[in-house]
C-alpha cells in the first residue's frame, strides 16, 4: 500500500485558490451562484484546453486506430429508452419529512461511516439501514422511505409543451457514438478493432452537489469507445486499463501513489456493464474518489439501438464471413473531476526561506503540456523604456502563437510569485541590460534559478 502525497490538502484550499486566481468562477456568481455549475476563467480555460489536447493526443491523434466525432446534445427521446436511462438511470432519494428537502440515500449512509458503496443497496436494504441507524436529514428531521429519482434532465422542444415535445439533455455523452457507429465504420472503411473518441457534454440532475467540481450537473465526458470482435474483449479491456492509467501518469503528471483501481461489485455495476473498473484519485482530505471508469459494455448498446430503431447495426467480418454486433470497451473520464484532480496534484506550498526569514511559496507545478502560459514577460520597471521593450516582445510572441502572459504591476519578486501560482514555466524579465545587449533574464518556476538568453532566441521559439 502506497501513501498518497497530498494527505493534508483540503478542498477549501483548492476552491479558494481557483477563485482567487481566476481559474474557476461559480456560474452566475453575482446572483449568488447557481448550484453545481461553474465557469472556467482566463487561467482555467487554457488549462482546460491543454488537458483536452493532451487527452486527444494520447487517445486519438497519435494513434492509427482511433477517429473522433462531436455529437449533438439533443437526441431522439427514444434513444434514452433504448439505452435504459429512462428506466434505470436513477438514484435512491429520501425526503426530509419536515422541510421536504431530498437527499441521496447512499450518500447519507456513506457519510455516516456505516459502509462504502451504499449505491449498490436495494431500496429495502437502504430503508432498513436508515431505520436501524436512526439516520436523520442534515436539519435533524426524520426521513421518508427511499424512492427512485431519474437523473436525466428533461425539457420540451418546439411550440407545444406536452408529452410529444419532451426531450432530454444527454445523460451520458457516448450515445451519439453508438448511434453513428455503423455510419462511421462504413464512411471511414475501418475494420475491427478500432475506436471512436469524443469530448462531449453530459447533464445529470444530481441531488448531492456539495463537493465543488467533483459532482456537477453539467460536465464534459472524455470518452473512448473501442469496438472489438466478441471474444477479444478481455484482452482489449486490460489493454485500455493500462493505457488509461498511463494517461494520468505521463500526460497529467499524476504521482501513481495518488491513483488506484477499484473494481465494481456485481450488484453495483451499471446495467449495461459486464465488468467495470474505476480509476480513483486521492483528493487530499476528501479521500479516494472515482475520476474515470473503464467498462466492458458488451454489445448492449448496439443491440438495444438495433431493436428500438429497427436498423441493422451489425458488422460484417470479411475474414470470417460473419455478421455480429461488436463488443464495446468504454473509457469514460469526467472532465471536471480530472481538472480538480490536476489542481490537487500540482498545487504545492513550499518553504523557500531561512529559519530567520521564513518564506512560504505557493506554486502550481503543472507539466509543460498543461501550463496555461509557458512564458510571462515582465519589465523590471515600467520606466526608462523597459515597459515599451517588454510590450514589444510580448506582442511579437503572442502574434507568433506562443502562449505568454504580461505583468507589470508590483515588485518583480511579487510578480515571480504570482506567476508561480499561475503555473507559468518561465518568467522573462526585461531589465536595463536588455536595452544594452538584447538579452533578458529567464527565471525558472521549479528551481527559481535565473539565467540569461537573447531576445532573438526567445522570438525564434514562436
Ligand atoms: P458517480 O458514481 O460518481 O455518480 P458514475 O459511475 O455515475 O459516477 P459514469 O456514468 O461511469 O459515472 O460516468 C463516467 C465518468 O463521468 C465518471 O468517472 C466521472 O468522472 C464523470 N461523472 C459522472 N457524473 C459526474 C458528475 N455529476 N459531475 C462530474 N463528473 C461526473
Amino acid at each position: 500500500m502506497t501513501t498518497p502525497t497530498n494527505q493534508n490538502l483540503e478542498l477549501k484550499t483548492i476552491v479558494d485558490f481557483c477563485r482567487r486566481k481566476g481559474f474557476v468562477f461559480a456560474s452566475s456568481e453575482i446572483y449568488g451562484g447557481f448550484a453545481a455549475t461553474y465557469d472556467f476563467g482566463p487561467l482555467g480555460m487554457p488549462l482546460k484546453k491543454n488537458i483536452e489536447h493532451s487527452w486527444r493526443m494520447h487517445n486519438i491523434l497519435t494513434r492509427t486506430d482511433m477517429v473522433e466525432i462531436e455529437g449533438a446534445i439533443f437526441m431522439h427521446p427514444k434513444i434514452w429508452e433504448a439505452s435504459g436511462h429512462i428506466g434505470g438511470f436513477s438514484d435512491l432519494l429520501v425526503e426530509d419529512t419536515v422541510t421536504h428537502k431530498r437527499y441521496r440515500a447512499d450518500h447519507l449512509i456513506e457519510e455516516a461511516g456505516i459502509m462504502e458503496n451504499a449505491g449498490a443497496l436495494s431500496p429495502e436494504e437502504t430503508d432498513k439501514i436508515i431505520s436501524q441507524h436512526n439516520l436523520k436529514s442534515i436539519d435533524g428531521h426524520p426521513l421518508s422511505n427511499s424512492k427512485k429519482f431519474n437523473l436525466l434532465v428533461k425539457t420540451h422542444l418546439g411550440p407545444v409543451e406536452d408529452e410529444t415535445s419532451v426531450a432530454y439533455l444527454k445523460g451520458e455523452s457516448c450515445q451519439n457514438i453508438y448511434l453513428n457507429w455503423k455510419a462511421i465504420q462504413e464512411t471511414t472503411r475501418r475494420k475491427l478493432p478500432f475506436g471512436i473518441g469524443q469530448i462531449g457534454k453530459a447533464f445529470r440532475n444530481e441531488i448531492t452537489v456539495k463537493q465543488y467540481m467533483f459532482r456537477t450537473r453539467e460536465f464534459e465526458q472524455m470518452d473512448v469507445q473501442y469496438f472489438v470482435k466478441p471474444g477479444e474483449e478481455d484482452t482489449w479491456f486490460d489493454y485500455w486499463k493500462q493505457y488509461t492509467w498511463d494517461f494520468f501518469v505521463n500526460e497529467l503528471g499524476v504521482n501513481p501513489n495518488n491513483l488506484r483501481w477499484r473494481q465494481h461489485e456485481e450488484d453495483e455495476r451499471a446495467f449495461y456493464a459486464k465488468d467495470a473498473w474505476d480509476i480513483e484519485y486521492h483528493f487530499g482530505k476528501m479521500g479516494w474518489k472515482e475520476i474515470c471508469g473503464v467498462h466492458n459494455r458488451t454489445s448492449y448498446d448496439t443491440d438495444q439501438h438495433s431493436k428500438f430503431s429497427g436498423q441493422d447495426l451489425s458488422y460484417f467480418d470479411a475474414v470470417t464471413n460473419e455478421k455480429y454486433n461488436p463488443y464495446i470497451i468504454e473509457v469514460s473520464a469526467g472532465f471536471n473531476r480530472i481538472f480538480l484532480a490536476t489542481m490537487f496534484e500540482h498545487y504545492k506550498t513550499e518553504e523557500v526561506g531561512t529559519v530567520d526569514k521564513p518564506d512560504l511559496r505557493t506554486v502550481l507545478n503543472l507539466p509543460i503540456n498543461l501550463a496555461p502560459f509557458k512564458l510571462a514577460i515582465l519589465p523590471l520597471m515600467k520606466k526608462d523604456g523597459l515597459g515599451d521593450k517588454a510590450q514589444e516582445i510580448y506582442k511579437t510572441l503572442r502574434k507568433a502563437g506562443l502562449s505568454c502572459d504580461y505583468d507589470e504591476s508590483g515588485s518583480i519578486g511579487k510578480r515571480y510569485r504570482r506567476q508561480d501560482e499561475n503555473g507559468t514555466l518561465v518568467c522573462v524579465c526585461v531589465d536595463y541590460q536588455s536595452l544594452e545587449d538584447g538579452t533578458v533574464t529567464l527565471r525558472h518556476r521549479d528551481t527559481m534559478q535565473q539565467s540569461r538568453a537573447s531576445i532573438e532566441d526567445l522570438i525564434k521559439l514562436g
